[in-house]
């Protein structure tokens, strides 16, 4: 008897995390379901589950954010696992609870745990309690009283972020340089917190002027073992939105990486995490500042996968079937580079979304190279979900051979019917600064400035 023919896995996700996962329970030998919205009906990922149902129309409120619909599908479906993949749910805490009152187990950390970790307030003094460092500033929410507040920030010493404490997404935050502007600033930010993510409170840290974007990946099990994976640089933004990723982080003392991982595996042991995770830094001058911890799997897990030889998205199910991890830290390897370009299906120049249908598709292959992409050609890019489509993984001995690589892979990928920003990655992946290695979280949009002077 294996726990194979008796575990259903609900996938309440779409598109190439849903991919993803599927592929992992194949391997698990699990049986796999998935819940779609009608603009995903028919798409061909969903062919290889077991069984899949509709969920609701395509706006993702009336469907993959629909908490009762997603449920009783899974239900429906003889779920006995809840997969979230990443964005929709997966950091959403009332769902964690659903899923447990329903009779079934979230592939993740515990509702407790999750909100907990959500509150970005709470998981800066939890971190602080487990000797993490974080960015400058006090582990509590702000006051009411505006002298109290002009306190904390003359002690900071300007410039200042304002962060709602339930924020995410990149929403939520106000930079303040000057004195005279930090009363407003704080209102309006309070107000925006409320609205997107009906909590005022916000807090108030350091504002770090040209800090690279650096992480790491943990695996903690229900047994007490907490191992981190390894780190990822993914400082390569546009208005906070991640676009190349790279692993391990170019440049940064190993042995500074191995005491900061060491401590978010401690902390995962010490708050009872059980799951994949990831605790997100800004690094500068050689410090790490601890930011937020990400519940659930990211965007960006496969580069961290390519160089450990683990699959982690197989071993976040294992650990949620009450699986020990089979490794300990001393077990996990890395070799080699890798490098991920997120493919989104947008204009590579003004990057407004390109919807509409592929026409033509040939995906890129050879040594060293992984596609994730749920899109075959002929398939429909809706407007309503994210633009991103595929995930371009290039792996080498070292980052010279992944980065040559990538530039490969990317010059064979052709998508027809939509647009997309394989240009544009081109085009960094070749710019002498990302080559250089250790950009700053500012370098993207200075370097697209530059472009746009030089073009007039
Ligand atoms: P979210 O949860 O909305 O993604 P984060 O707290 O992770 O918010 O911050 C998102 C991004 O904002 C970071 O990757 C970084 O680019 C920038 N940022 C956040 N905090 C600071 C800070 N203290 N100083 C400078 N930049 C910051």
């Amino acid at each position: 008897m294996t726990r194979a023919d008796q575990q259903t896995v609900f996938i309440a996700n779409r598109g190439e995390i849903a991919l993803r996962i599927i592929r992992a329970c194949r391997r698990l030998g699990l049986r796999v379901v998935c819940g779609y919205s009608e603009a995903d009906r028919g798409a061909p990922y969903l062919d290889l589950a077991d069984a899949a149902i509709c969920i609701g129309p395509a706006p993702a409120s009336k469907s993959y954010l629909n908490i009762p619909a997603v449920i009783q599908a899974a239900r429906l479906l003889g779920a006995d696992l809840v997969h979230p993949g990443y964005g929709f749910l997966s950091e959403n805490a009332g769902f964690a609870e659903a899923v447990t009152a329903a009779g079934m187990r979230l592939i993740g950390p515990s509702a407790d745990v999750m909100r907990r970790m959500g509150d970005k307030v709470e998981a800066k003094a939890a971190m602080i309690a487990a000797g993490v460092p974080c960015v400058p500033g006090p582990d509590s929410t702000l006051p009411k009283d505006p002298a109290a507040i002009a306190a904390i920030a003359e002690e900071i010493g300007y410039p200042v972020i304002l962060k709602a404490a339930g924020g995410g997404g990149g929403r939520g935050m106000r930079i303040v340089r000057d004195p005279a502007a930090l009363a407003e600033a704080c209102m309006l930010t309070r107000q925006e917190a409320e609205r997107f993510f009906g909590n005022p409170d916000i807090y108030m840290e350091k504002f770090l002027q040209r800090p690279r974007h650096v992480e790491i990946q943990i695996l903690a099990d229900a047994h007490g073992t907490a191992l981190w994976l390894g780190d990822r640089d993914c400082s390569m933004q546009r208005r906070h939105q991640k676009l190349i990723e790279e692993a391990p982080a170019p440049g940064i003392d190993r042995a500074l990486i191995a005491e900061i991982g060491a401590r978010c595996a401690a902390s995962c042991r010490e708050i009872g995490y059980v799951g994949a995770g990831t605790f997100e830094f800004l690094y500068e001058d050689g410090q790490f500042y601890f930011i937020e911890m990400n519940t659930r799997i990211q965007v960006e897990h496969p580069v961290t996968e390519l160089v450990t030889g683990l699959d982690i998205v197989a071993l976040q199910i294992d650990v949620a079937l009450g699986a020990a991890l089979p490794l300990s830290q001393d077990q996990v390897a890395s070799a080699g580079h890798a490098i991920e370009c997120r493919i989104n299906a947008e204009d590579p120049e003004s990057f407004s979304p390109s919807p509409g249908r592929v026409t033509g598709l040939h995906l890129p292959g050879g040594p060293g190279i992984r596609v994730e992409t749920h899109i075959v050609a002929g398939a429909e890019v809706s407007a309503h979900y994210d633009s991103m489509i595929a995930k371009v993984i290039a792996h080498g001995a070292t980052r010279e051979e992944a980065l040559s690589r990538a530039c490969t892979a990317l010059a064979e990928l052709r998508i027809d019917g939509v647009r997309c920003n394989a240009t544009l990655h081109a085009a960094l992946l070749a710019d002498p600064g990302f080559v250089a290695g250790g950009v700053s979280i500012h370098h993207f949009e200075q370097w697209l400035a530059a472009q746009e002077k030089a073009d007039v």
